[in-house]
């Protein structure tokens, strides 16, 4: 007998979408700290405990939620991002899904402190397993708090799937790195219990953050990259050939500011590097391409990590010969004197 087909109720299809959301504690940090970003933060502090199972705070001084607004933003498909899908050929923001805050709200225990400059006080909202609980009215400073406790409390199979805390907490302070160094302007700090473990400027100096992120010595192998035409921007560090590592671990890449992953870009610095480097090795690259939103799609999965490029073929010969040209013609910075921290 066939079964019978049903509509699933609102938190079950949460539950389902926080699956591709947030695979694990590094996509809440991911997400949390893109809206505080989104929001227009100069300053982000990220607090983690146990891995992110246990706790994970992110703590903005941007725009703040409207009071009236911030029941609304647990519910899935809501964004104050865009109105339409033609919106995303002009996408400007990191978030457009309006799932995040539903997708981590159903899995945890949640609570949102906000206040937007214009209001008085602020206002917590609490939501349990994508339960509402409770909001009320508290002081705090204008900006917003998202502290996540209890990541996958309720969602077994999830928890169970997670690697040790230390994994997971080594995943998350990679993460908030590439992040903090695709916003030079911003500063970011990550925190774990009694530790300070990541500290950035916030000077927009992309050399001082890779100094904040991975040392001094690290960053004065860099040497700068950059080229402009009328569509495409690409800037950033590449390490000289004589550094390289086992693994692309030090490859970041950003489009207009988003982190994400791409082949396109591994294979581009493979061939900026080819006969420069020994076979399977891999520099240290940040590089950071600014192009119009309509010549790419990020609408591609959830997690937002890929992007689709509309132009792939041009777009990797000339990031490889933009490579290539200042590995060969190009001054490390070592000699840069870093500001005092
Ligand atoms: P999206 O980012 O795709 O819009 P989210 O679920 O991540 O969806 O967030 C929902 C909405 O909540 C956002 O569109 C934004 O208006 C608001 N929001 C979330 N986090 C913040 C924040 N840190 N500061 C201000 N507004 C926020
Ligand atoms: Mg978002």
């Amino acid at each position: 007998m066939a079964a019978r087909i049903k509509l699933l109720d609102e938190h079950c299809i949460n539950q389902i979408a926080a699956g591709e959301v947030v695979e694990r504690p590094l996509s809440v940090v991911k997400e949390l700290v893109e809206n505080a970003l989104d929001a227009g933060a100069r300053k982000i502090d990220i607090s983690v405990e146990g891995g992110g199972t246990a706790l994970i705070r992110v703590k903005d001084d941007g725009a703040g939620i409207l009071a009236e607004d911030l029941r609304l933003a647990v519910l899935p498909h809501a964004t104050s991002k865009i109105s339409a899908i033609t919106d995303l050929d002009d996408l400007r923001t990191l978030g457009f899904r309006g799932e995040a805050l539903p997708s981590i709200a159903s899995v945890s225990k949640l609570s949102i402190m906000t206040r937007t400059p214009d209001d008085v006080a602020g206002q917590e909202l609490k939501v349990e397993g994508g339960t509402f609980l409770s909001m009320t009215e508290i002081g705090c400073p204008p900006g917003t708090v998202v502290t996540v406790n209890d990541l996958f409390y309720n969602t077994p199979a999830r928890h169970k799937f997670l690697r040790s805390a230390v994994t997971e907490f080594g995943w998350i302070s990679d993460m908030v790195g590439r992040l903090s160094l695709a916003r030079p302007d911003v500063a970011f700090s990550l925190r774990h219990p009694n530790n300070i473990l990541l500290h950035t400027p916030g000077n927009g100096s992309l050399i001082e953050a890779i100094a904040a992120v991975s040392g001094n010595d690290a960053a004065r192998k860099m040497l700068p990259i950059s080229y402009q035409d009328e569509s495409l921007e690409i800037s950033g560090y590449v390490s000289m050939p004589e550094h390289v590592r086992s693994s692309r671990s030090g490859l970041t890449f950003f489009v207009n500011g988003r982190v994400i992953r791409s082949q396109l870009m591994n294979q581009a610095i493979k061939d900026g590097y080819h006969t420069l480097i020994p076979a399977n090795t891999y520099p240290v690259c940040v590089i950071s391409l600014n192009l119009p939103p309509s010549d790419y799609d990020v609408n591609v999965h959830p997690a937002k990590l890929e992007i689709k490029f509309k132009e792939e073929k041009n777009l990797s010969r000339k990031i490889a010969e933009v490579i290539r040209k200042n590995l060969l013609d190009g001054v490390p910075m070592r000699r840069y004197s870093f500001t005092e921290k």
